[in-house]
């Protein structure tokens, strides 16, 4: 009889379980499984009351999760059972062999304790409350099979459960993911990582721990991960790319640390710290360890990106540069032209070329330099520079300096000096300043030292030309002399000769006729003026081709009225010969040994000449006195 109400007992509870799991719906909510799965319990028991203690992993602790008295608070039962409370009294319960106690914590009134078990673990507790003593039908073996049936129930229920929360959270490492990859700014990647971390555990607090200054636009979490004794976990977890716990259970709290970890390398430490829990379940453990790891190797491909972004920038600006340089740059241009360079990248305030002679004694500032460099003041930074280059054999890279003899005006901190003698055939520095003390980054100077590198053969040959240009007799134009050639005639016959009369000649309004007849035919302008100059005087006289469409004619041992009768038959032929036809305005100059005079005064009196025919008409001849005359 007994045996077979049993049977009938058992055989109701399971169809009734099967029912609840089986809804037929494929959304079925886990806490109205639970409080069906109770009211079962309590109408085939015939308890008053019946009641679920969930398993708490974070605070180690059982807790009221479900009841059929739907006030927890008129329960007369504790809210929360501690774990090792649970386990001693399953423990008693195990010794009669038996799934239930009828001992249930802290309570007064009759009742058992159902333990429902998973993979030897309590998963959970059912309490049956009874008002009028034990139901008479409930026999011991019942209630061993209800906890049994219960327990298998529940575990295949929180199995369900549980894979779709992990599906969601996968779902949602997925989708954070994808975020984390498609992004290249740090900062979006590090405040993504935190808001995906309070969506999931929003009662957390959660912190950067980066290993390096990280300046950032947006408001972040961030600490400075330095080595000190208060981080040991984080450190620890820095160092070995492993999780760390720091459980501090007076304060009952628990701190984890992640390392934020890429494929070469470990980028910061993620602090989550749970306040109220004493341990993070191992599944959340492995959740927050993905994150960070996704996480690592999202910064680290930003950081390689910035990096690789930083230098096509700084290839791009190499490249620009060498290429200007050999693009047939005059010395000065090209100076001029990396000054700006420097001044640009690096906001440099005073940046000098230097160049030694070979015995060093001659020291010459390549024009494109910044004023600074001709000043007096200048001189100690460039001594200092070349002594500490020429001791160290090294470039210079200083954000204290003090050079003693530097007034207070021009007081500048920060320097950084390249040397410019690969070959060992030019001698020379480049000198980079700035007042404000450290100013300069290490990879400004990296970049300048390759700047440089790149630029001193551009510089070699700059030079090389016009040494070479120096050497060349004759203009390739106009085929007068060159300039340099008639600078040196003068300087002899005004040592060796007599006297001489000098001419300037400039064409008149020579830019309207390049507008309005183009370059080329200008081009046959100053030649057309060329050959008339040529077929005008003998072969003793030096005609020469000043600069543009500037010409100028030198006549050893010739007097003044003679110059000036040929620069006035200059005027009229060109003035009738040339075609399209202009004029050409003259000033002229004379020395002789009575008087103390020299090339520059000589060309300066001429060129006042032609100044004042300019001035006075044009297409004119006029003569300028030595001041010393009469
Ligand atoms: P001004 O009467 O005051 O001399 O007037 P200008 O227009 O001639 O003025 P200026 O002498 O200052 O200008 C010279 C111009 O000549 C500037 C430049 O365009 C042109 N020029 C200089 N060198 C050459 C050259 O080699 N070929 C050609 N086609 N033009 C040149
Ligand atoms: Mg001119
Ligand atoms: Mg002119």
């Amino acid at each position: 009889m007994k045996k077979k109400l049993e049977h009938q007992f058992i055989l109701k509870l399971k169809s009734s379980l099967f029912n609840l799991i089986y809804t037929g719906q494929t959304l079925f909510r886990y806490e109205d499984f639970l409080f069906e799965m109770l009211k079962s319990i309590r109408e085939l028991s015939g308890a008053s009351d019946v009641t679920l203690y969930g398993r708490d992993e974070w605070k180690q602790e059982f807790f009221v999760e479900c009841s059929t008295n739907a006030s927890h608070d008129l329960l007369n039962l504790p809210k929360l059972v501690s774990f090792q409370e649970i386990n001693m009294l399953m423990q008693e319960a195990n010794k009669a062999q038996s799934r239930f106690n009828s001992r249930v914590p802290s309570m007064n009134e009759h009742g058992d304790m159902l333990f429902l078990m998973n993979n030897g673990f309590v998963e959970g507790c059912v309490i049956l409350q009874y008002t009028q003593g034990k139901p008479s039908n409930l026999t011991d073996s019942m209630l061993n099979v209800l906890a049994d049936e219960c327990s298998k129930a529940l575990v295949s229920v929180k199995g369900i459960t549980l894979l779709k929360t992990e599906k969601k959270r996968f779902k949602k490492l997925f989708h954070v993911t994808k975020k984390f990859h498609a992004s290249m700014q740090m900062d979006l990647l590090l405040s993504e990582i935190i808001v995906t971390l309070k969506e999931m555990y929003p009662s957390f607090t959660y912190f950067l721990l980066l290993s390096h200054d990280y300046e950032s636009d947006i408001e972040l979490p961030i600490k400075d991960l330095d080595y000190n004794d208060e981080n040991i976990a984080a450190m620890q977890a820095y160092v070995t790319g492993v999780i760390q716990f720091e459980d501090e259970i007076a304060d009952k709290r628990s701190i984890l640390y992640a390392p934020l970890m890429g494929n070469q390398g470990v980028y910061g430490v993620l602090q989550v710290i749970a306040a109220d829990t004493l341990l993070f379940p191992a599944k959340e453990v492995e959740f927050i360890k993905y994150l960070a790891n996704t996480a690592g190797s999202a910064l680290e491909n930003a950081q390689l990106y910035q990096q690789s972004q930083q230098l096509i920038s700084e290839l791009q600006m190499i490249n620009e540069t060498s290429h200007r340089l050999n693009s047939d740059l005059r010395l000065t241009e090209t100076i001029k032209f990396m000054s700006e360079q420097i001044i640009r990248s690096f906001q440099a305030e005073e940046v000098g070329f230097i160049l030694f002679s070979q015995e060093k004694e001659i020291v010459s500032i390549l024009k494109g330099s910044t004023d600074f460099f001709y000043k007096e003041e200048a001189i100690p930074y460039i001594e200092f520079a070349d002594n500490k280059i020429g001791k160290d054999k090294e470039a210079i890279f200083i954000g204290d300096l003090h050079v003693p003899s530097s007034t207070d005006l021009e007081d500048f901190k920060s320097i950084m000096a390249v040397p410019m003698d690969q070959t060992g055939e030019l001698k020379g520095l480049a000198l980079v300043l700035h007042h404000i003390p450290y100013y300069f980054s290490f990879d400004s100077f990296k970049l300048l030292q390759s700047l440089i590198h790149h630029s001193t053969l551009a510089f070699k040959n700059s030079l090389l030309r016009e040494e070479l240009e120096k050497l060349v007799v004759t203009d390739h134009l106009t085929k007068l002399y060159s300039r340099s050639y008639l600078d040196d005639k003068v300087d002899v016959s005004m040592s060796e000769d007599q006297e001489g009369t000098f001419i300037l000649i400039d064409i008149d309004n020579f830019k309207s006729i390049n507008d309005r007849y183009g370059h080329q035919v200008g081009d046959t302008i100053i030649i057309q003026l060329a050959d008339i100059i040529s077929k005008n005087i003998r072969g003793s006289d030096i005609g020469s081709r000043w600069g543009g469409e500037e010409m100028a004619v030198y006549l050893p041992n010739v007097p003044s009225e003679t110059g000036m009768r040929i620069a006035n038959r200059l005027v009229k032929k060109v003035n009738n010969m040339t075609d399209p036809a202009v004029t050409i305005s003259c000033g002229v100059a004379y020395w002789n040994n009575e008087y103390d005079d020299n090339y520059t005064s000589l060309f300066k009196r001429a060129d006042e000449g032609l100044y004042q025919a300019k001035n006075t008409g044009k297409n004119k001849v006029v003569f300028k006195h030595h001041t010393n005359h009469h």
